[in-house]
């Protein structure tokens, strides 16, 4: 084809797709338009977790006729008046793109009625086109209904996930909202099925209660810092995901990476590795401190001092753990004590995975499952034979968060034995680790930093992330025996396991997936499932709520659809867990048992989720990082 512009309507309908990616972002824009509008009440319904319909009430202000005819064509808004207004907005629409573009995308139902007027009108539109304009019926406010979602665009319609993955996105957005605002009264439901809904009574305990359920709500702690308000969860509430930190700048639900990490920070050690705390956190700041103006779809920020805000909300949450006697005294606090103020690599990368993702269920988070909650810790760390369900032991070894390198607190790696200890680099070998089949031929020189093996090969320099290799071995161990023979154990007594409103709507889409694991649950309550039996991997039996884990698996990003892949990544999961893995030899053994154990593996050369466990940099990538090749030695080589 040659070269040409795109008509007006292919780059609407480009730019409408990008504003509008799921069911969730339409939501998204529908529940901010209802409180942009002075709703006290907003009522949102899906189908089939919002693919084949969204309705979204209100009793905000309504428009007249004409203004909903304007309300939906390409950048109209009552928001603001030009570009002097974007340095502080105090509403969460502004763009006057969404009305449109939700419009443009499907088939739009708006009916509405302005405060005191005396009449309604009803506007449909489909795939952009406004084909009706009539008076209706309606009580004050605006009620818009949108199906056929991507019905004229296959491809978007294609990238849609499971009803039960869409719908856990909505659900988070409109729990976001009714935290966010205890003055409405924000209700969900799901196939006609209520899923929470608020009461607008002003207390944010109560959508707490509403929205996670009692046992998260009686473990929240209240936070009162200076322009920090809201709530975190005792030390020992808290689930695999990041999902449950819900961060607000000025009311405006945020992804903030350094709002969490300070919330996170504040808590310490007194987290156990790879679990996050629930929190609702409330921060305000000068309107014309923060740029919200970020990003369209992500709710980013960007403040003009990022480290006093982050450290305002760490001392707030500090503060309020501290008062309910969840910090140890004289544990370090705040940034002043020198051990506190290293670089954390980890952290790094999270913020980076914070950015990338459109959710906050996604990638990133797939490390350790196992619930870290009331575990005694004085055994922590025992080592080998440990009694199959000892679950302190599952905590010996400290998994960094996100799975990445962290020197300091991970499991550490006892200097290498013997001979392979060479301090010196230029000594001949001593040793020469055995030929290895899938591995290159490796001569280990040392370990750096006790967490990567570092070793010589034919062609250059490896490295080895000792972590993720033996992540890796565990993971088919695992497997392996997972294969042989998915087991299920019965508990002599029946747990009960409470569930926020999204694991309890996602124990219903998922049961017949925990059942093939080996969890044998029913539904207790509302809010609430008896696990009878668990599964029983080598011979340890999961913990119980291990459940809420596996259900979070289940609608991560990348999603897994099969049974079969389902497993796959809750093993991946477990296998940071020694006392699960039965495995204690390797993390005791000599770097040689752990090469080639690693070795024998089908796949040596990234850990279970995905990160690498090799990395190789090879003669040529070091003789141009010297400049061995550089001009000024006129063709010379220097060796
Ligand atoms: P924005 O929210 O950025 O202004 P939208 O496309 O979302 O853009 O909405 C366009 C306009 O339509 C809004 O500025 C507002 O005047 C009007 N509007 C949209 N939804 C509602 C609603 N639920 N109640 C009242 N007015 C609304
Ligand atoms: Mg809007």
């Amino acid at each position: 084809m040659p070269i040409r512009e795109l008509d007006d309507e292919a780059v609407r309908k480009i730019a409408a797709g990008e504003v509008v990616e799921r069911p969730a972002s339409a939501v998204k824009e529908l529940v901010e338009n209802s409180l942009d509008a002075d709703a006290s009440r907003i009522d949102v319904a899906v189908e089939a977790g919002g693919t084949d319909g969204i309705r979204v009430a209100d009793d905000g202000v309504g428009m007249t006729r004409d203004e909903v005819r304007l309300a939906v064509c390409e950048h109209t808004t009552s928001k603001i008046g030009g570009a002097d207004d974007l340095d502080a907005i105090a509403t969460l629409g502004f763009r006057g793109e969404a009305l449109y573009a939700i419009s443009a995308v499907s088939r739009t139902t708006v009916t509405t009625r302005p405060r005191g007027g005396d009449s309604g009108t009803e506007l449909v539109v489909e795939f952009g086109d406004v084909v009706e304009v009539a008076p209706a019926g309606r009580p004050e406010g605006t009620t818009v209904e949108v199906t056929d979602l991507f019905g004229q665009t296959p491809a978007r319609r294609k990238f849609l996930k499971t009803e039960a993955t869409e719908f856990d996105h909505v659900n988070r957005v409109v729990s976001r909202y009714a935290l966010a605002e205890p003055d409405v009264a924000v209700s969900l439901s799901h196939d006609g099925r209520e899923v929470f809904a608020t009461t607008g009574q002003g207390d944010l305990e109560g959508v707490i209660l509403s929205v996670y359920g009692r046992e998260v709500a009686e473990s929240m702690i209240p936070v009162d810092g200076e322009g920090v308000s809201g709530y975190v969860s005792h030390p020992e509430t808290t689930r695999s995901t990041r999902e449950y930190l819900a961060t607000y700048v000025n009311a405006r639900s945020v992804t903030s990476a350094p709002l969490r990490e300070a919330v996170l920070d504040a808590y310490g050690t007194q987290l156990a590795p790879d679990r996050y705390p629930f929190a609702t956190v409330f921060v305000e700041v000068p309107a014309d401190a923060v740029d919200v103006n970020v990003h369209p779809r992500k709710h980013e920020v960007r403040f003009d001092d990022e480290a006093a805000v982050r450290s305002r909300v760490e001392r707030a949450v500090e503060d309020a753990l501290f008062d309910h006697g969840l910090l140890r005294k004289g544990a370090p606090r705040g940034k002043s004590a020198p051990a506190e103020a290293e670089v954390r690599p980890e952290r790094a990368e999270q913020t980076a995975i914070d950015d990338v993702a459109t959710s906050e269920a996604s990638t990133g988070e797939h490390a350790a499952s196992v619930d870290g909650g009331s575990v005694p810790s004085e055994s922590a760390g025992a080592g080998g034979g440990s009694p199959a369900n000892d679950r302190s032991s599952v905590h010996g070894s400290a998994t960094p968060r996100a799975g990445s390198a962290e020197p300091a607190d991970r499991q550490s790696w006892p200097a290498p034995r013997g001979v392979e200890a060479q301090t010196t680099l230029d000594a001949e070998p001593a040793v020469t680790t055995p030929t290895f089949d899938r591995l290159p031929r490796l001569r280990v020189l040392g370990q750096l930093h006790d967490t990567y093996v570092v070793a010589e090969t034919d062609d250059g320099m490896v490295l080895i992330d000792q972590h993720a290799a033996d992540e890796r071995v565990n993971y088919e161990r695992l497997r392996a025996a997972f294969d042989d023979d998915p087991g299920s154990q019965a508990l002599a007594e029946p747990v009960v396991v409470e569930l926020t409103a999204r694991e309890s709507e996602l124990f219903g889409a998922h049961a017949e997936a925990l059942d093939s694991l080996g969890f044998r649950a029913e539904r207790a309550g509302d809010r609430s499932v008896e696990v009878r039996a668990v599964p029983a991997v080598f011979s340890a039996a999961l913990p119980p709520d291990l459940l809420r884990d596996v259900l979070t698996e289940v609608v991560r990003e990348r999603e897994v659809e099969s049974v079969a892949d389902r497993a796959d990544a809750l093993l991946a999961d477990l296998s940071c867990y020694p006392s699960i893995t039965g495995n204690t030899s390797l993390t005791e053994g000599s770097i040689n048992d752990l090469l080639s154990a690693l070795d024998d593996c089908a796949n040596p050369y990234a850990c279970p989720h995905g990160r690498p466990t090799i990395v190789e940099v090879d003669g040529d990538e070091l003789a141009a990082r010297f400049e061995r090749d550089y001009p000024g030695h006129a063709g010379r080589r220097l060796d």
